[in-house]
């Protein structure tokens, strides 16, 4: 919280003289350390209107690096330090510095990595990710960086959240995962943000081609680039989240061989902060096929007959998810085998003027349990074994095929 406290006392955006009292702060703070930071400048047009007299803005990144004592390629950890002119940036990015310079401290303590690890403190993210082009583009040290890091900060709390990699994450899912103390993600956030026109210093990493992981921590947005997001407004555990992962995934990834990082796709999402289930987007897609099939079954069985009347199709589904969502996880796994099995005979046995609104319900029912069949099959993938959860897989398609042949 020191760090925050110094970095964050007023709005600090690039070109100004906040900026520079921050960046001699963070200088001294590195020197004091032992150790040689450097800075590189570098002045690029000024797209947003940063500076009001010229049309060109100066950058300056601060760039320090801890030598591994056998480095295949470098990790790169980063934040911003710069913030918006409107707030005085102490969640974004004042907490990320913060927990950088603690780890370096860490980092000089322990043993030595193997690999080269960079601490790239960015200025200009707020400007149009000025700092981090500039190290794309220009810096000497671009290629040997293999693996990003990125840290931010869209509010002032809550976990810090693996909210974005860069494409065929599996690897680096894996290494996430048995790594860090408290992970803390989903691939569904990771699939809706890439939809998203948000960006951050990571969006030029991955572009230029990087491998990475993208963090940030989500709650109380209304402190977001506004005059809240002060050294008041700061959770000192959203800070220690950050922390922890920079640290153990340094120690991991530091002792790792950087070469080929690129893999497959995961499908991801942790339980309770404590573990990460993960399994190919391969076998995702096969867990959603089997569901999805023996849903379009009974959709071809029942078409034809009269009984899929959209409106209580609606109705139906609707009444499903008000009574499922509060349970669904402890229903979940009897829906998954349940629902199949269920189906037919329960929109069979309704009296005509209901089947509509029966099918409707099954449908809801049917939703919800297959996005748990799913999650099911991944954590059986995770925790037990790929065969089982393709077991799991069977057992279902099978229930959904008796449930068929019945009719
Ligand atoms: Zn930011």
């Amino acid at each position: 919280m020191v760090h925050v406290l110094a970095i964050a006392q007023e709005p600090h955006p690039v070109g100004s003289p906040q900026n520079a009292h921050v960046r001699d702060y963070i200088m001294n703070q590195l020197n004091e350390m032992g150790l040689s930071p450097e800075v590189q400048a570098s002045t690029v047009p000024d797209y947003f209107g940063v500076s009001e007299e010229r049309d060109h803005v100066t950058i300056h990144n601060i760039i320090v690096r801890l030598p591994g004592d056998n480095s295949t390629k470098a990790l790169a950890l980063v934040g911003h330090y710069d913030s918006v002119p409107t707030g005085p940036g102490a969640n974004d990015d004042a907490a990320a510095v913060a927990a950088m310079l603690e780890t370096i401290r860490a980092l000089k303590c322990g043993t030595p990595l193997k690999n080269d690890v960079i601490f790239l403190f960015t200025d200009g993210e707020e400007a149009g990710l000025l700092g981090a082009s500039a190290f794309v583009r220009e810096h000497p040290w671009r290629n040997s960086v293999k693996l990003v890091l990125n840290f931010e900060a869209r509010g002032s709390g809550g976990p810090s959240t693996l909210f974005e990699t860069s494409p065929g994450n599996s690897w680096l899912i894996s290494g996430f995962a048995k790594a860090a103390p408290h992970p803390y993600g989903n691939s569904l956030t990771n699939a809706v943000y890439g939809y998203m026109p948000n960006d951050t210093d990571f969006s030029v990493f991955r572009e230029a081609g990087y491998a990475g992981l993208n963090f940030a921590y989500p709650h109380n947005v209304n402190a977001y680039h506004t005059m809240l997001d002060s050294a008041d407004n700061v959770d000192a555990r959203s800070i220690q989240h950050h922390g922890e992962y920079m640290l153990s995934l340094a120690r991991h990834f530091g002792n790792e061989p950087l070469n080929d990082l690129k893999k497959s796709d995961s499908v991801y999402f942790s339980i309770c902060s404590k573990m990460m289930a993960r399994y190919p987007a391969l076998a995702g897609l096969i867990f959603a096929l089997t569901a999805l099939c023996a849903f379009a079954g009974i959709i071809i069985h029942y078409a034809g007959k009269k009984v899929l009347i959209p409106a209580k199709i609606f109705a139906g589904f609707g009444a499903s998810l008000a009574v499922l969502a509060p349970a669904f996880v402890i229903v979940g796994i009897a829906i998954g085998i349940a629902e199949t099995a269920a189906h037919g005979a329960v929109a069979a046995a309704a009296p005509p003027e209901l089947r509509g609104s029966a099918f409707g319900l099954l449908a809801g029912i049917q939703s919800v349990g297959n996005l748990l069949a799913s999650a099911v099959a991944g954590l059986l993938w995770t925790v037990v074994s790929p065969a089982v959860a393709f077991g799991y897989a069977a057992l279902l398609s099978g229930a959904a095929l008796l449930a068929l042949a019945r009719r």
